[in-house]
């Protein structure tokens, strides 16, 4: 009997937790690698492995069973990779992608170099003020740690010098190195997923996405917006993966202002929170498409199977419950997808589950899943 194929991922969360369901489907076995036991990818897999990636030893003989490995998020120091890559390892990202994107500013310094559009960025130094800084991106001015920033964590509004001396502190405890960002007053914030083999290139639909204290809440497929401005989109979505040499799947964050400029947030390499309505509203989910590119496979259609979807994040209540009958009401709802990632530990605003609705009526299924989060509570 052949061996099956073994995919590796560094990190056991949702995004690992999903991708490894849609490797299972396909026949192919997973290695998860995690700080702790029990991380809902774990829970799927026989081959979890405890420790982390600067133990050169257990790094090794983990991605030894593996045909390739892949990564959750992108703090995983870029060296780490190269050090996989040198024994003969293939990496998706590779560490020349990584390199580019975990310090933001080496991301805007790239995509900039390659004529993609960003905000005006500075690097942030020990003897710069708040009026040296506003002086050269206007105020308010939005500074952000360079490294190890999710979810808004790592990120400061900043209006005056008092908010500045105390954003540094605040933010140096994340990262020692900063940067800082002319505020944008965009109208929308899009994303767009890229799949990348070194054969195929393919796009999601755009879509809009909402935050709520910096965090994802809402996502709507496909964006509201007209045909040329997501054709434009998706062609600066794929640049920008272009421009950090990426293979695998890519998650590009935008944002459209009053003069209906595309202006590039950041980008994520990996599988997106904007694209988990994909498994249920495309043919082919972001996960999927996601191990067909790590093993250089043919790509899956990535387009949707009814006209409109809605997925909203699942956060953390102050009251968490866990028992399924507390989300009795969206296991009774007729067209409600319900995903609950299985995390030992709930706290408020933690990324629980999200549910995904799609149909043709855009209007009805947002009000219906923006009422069936209010009565989940995990
Ligand atoms: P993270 O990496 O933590 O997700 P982001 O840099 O994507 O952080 O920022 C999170 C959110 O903060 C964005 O979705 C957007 O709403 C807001 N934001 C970030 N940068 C800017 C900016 N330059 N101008 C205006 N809003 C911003």
């Amino acid at each position: 009997m052949s061996k099956k194929i073994c995919i590796g991922i560094l990190g056991g969360g949702q995004l690992a937790k999903m991708s490894t369901l849609a490797a299972s489907r396909l026949g192919f076995d997973i290695s998860i690698m995690v700080k702790e036991m029990h991380s809902p990818a774990g829970q799927l897999t026989h081959h979890e492995s405890i420790g982390w990636v600067d133990d050169e030893l257990h790094l090794r003989s983990f991605a030894q069973h593996c045909d390739v490995v892949t990564l959750e998020n992108e703090f995983v120091d870029h060296h780490r990779i190269e050090f996989l890559e040198k024994h003969g390892k293939k990496v998706y990202p590779s560490s020349v992608t990584i390199g580019l994107i975990q310090d933001k500013l080496l991301q805007k310094q790239t995509l900039k170099k390659n004529k993609i559009p960003v905000p005006a960025f500075i690097e942030v130094t020990a003897d710069h003020t708040f009026a040296q800084i506003a002086k050269k991106l206007g105020s308010p001015f939005v500074l952000k740690s360079r490294k190890m920033g999710y979810d808004g964590y790592g990120n400061a509004l900043v209006n005056d010098e008092k908010e500045f001396h105390s954003a540094v502190r605040h933010l140096s405890n994340r990262h020692n190195n900063l940067l800082a960002e002319a505020f944008v007053h965009f109208t929308m914030e899009l994303a767009v997923m890229v799949v990348r083999t070194p054969n195929e290139i393919r796009t999601y639909p755009v879509v809009q996405t909402i935050q709520k204290n910096h965090i994802c809440h809402t996502v709507i497929a496909p964006a509201q917006i007209s045909k040329a401005l997501a054709k434009k989109a998706e062609e600066i979505a794929v640049a920008s993966v272009k421009a950090v040499k990426g293979f695998g799947i890519y998650g590009v964050e935008l944002f459209l202002t009053k003069e209906k400029s595309l202006i590039v947030n950041e980008m994520a390499p990996r599988p997106h929170n904007s694209g988990h309505y994909t498994i249920e509203a495309c043919v082919t989910s972001q996960f999927e498409n996601h191990i067909r590119s790590i093993l250089e496979l043919p790509l899956g259609s990535t387009k949707m199977v009814k006209p409109y979807a809605i997925m909203i994040n699942l956060l953390g209540k102050q009251h968490p419950q866990s028992k399924q009958d507390l989300y009795a009401v969206a296991l009774k709802h007729p067209n409600a997808h319900l995903h609950v990632y299985g995390k030992e530990g709930s706290r408020v605003g933690r990324k629980m589950g999200h549910l995904t609705m799609i149909g043709d009526d855009l209007k009805k299924i947002l009000k219906e899943a923006t009422a069936l989060e209010e009565t989940i509570s995990l």
